[in-house]
């Protein structure tokens, strides 16, 4: 299972922290994880300055604005090149909110100093994945801590396993 590699697995969240999750700690032993940091991968660093999605033009763009960088076309093609790698993969924890790996939350800003988002959505990392992905359990850890949610992922990921 890909995992969102700040859930437990290291600190390389943009501020230099790590946040560990119940669920996900409750699988290490059971699964075998394949933890990732999109935003290590395409050379961000950590700590780095924060980046967040931006519609330019009515398109969502993943910026970081105190450089004034477009780092789009880099997290684009990072997921591919990844997802495209992994061999056998049965479902994915996401880190909800997050610019990259966010599924369903991430504040989407009007401009790059915005405070107020205009609306919420998928990360491009979360984007890539759940486009590839259309039939694997695909959650973030907010979801998968309400008790349903995480037993039809668990049951979604098990039924995965046997097809
Ligand atoms: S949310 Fe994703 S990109 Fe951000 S620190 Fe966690 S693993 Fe890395």
């Amino acid at each position: 299972m890909v995992v969102s590699q700040c859930l437990g697995f290291a600190a390389c969240r943009y501020d230099g922290t790590m946040a560990p999750d119940e669920f996900v700690e409750g699988l290490k032993g059971r699964v075998t994880f394949r933890p990732v940091c999109p935003e290590m991968e395409i050379g961000l660093g950590c700590p780095r300055d924060p980046i967040r999605i931006v519609l330019v033009q009515g398109k969502r763009r993943l910026v970081q604005p105190l450089t004034g960088k477009d780092l789009s076309a880099r997290m684009r093609r990072f997921a591919q090149t990844f997802l495209g790698s992994l061999g056998g993969v049965d479902g994915f924890i996401l880190k909800a909110r997050s610019p990259s790996c966010g599924i369903r939350d991430t504040k989407v800003f009007g401009g790059p100093d915005d405070k107020t988002p205009l609306a919420f959505g998928r990360g491009l990392f979360g984007e890539a994945v759940l486009a590839r992905f259309p039939d694997l359990p695909v959650e973030d850890e907010v979801g998968v801590s309400d008790r349903a949610t995480g037993v039809e992922f668990l049951a979604r990921l098990f039924a995965c396993r046997q097809a």
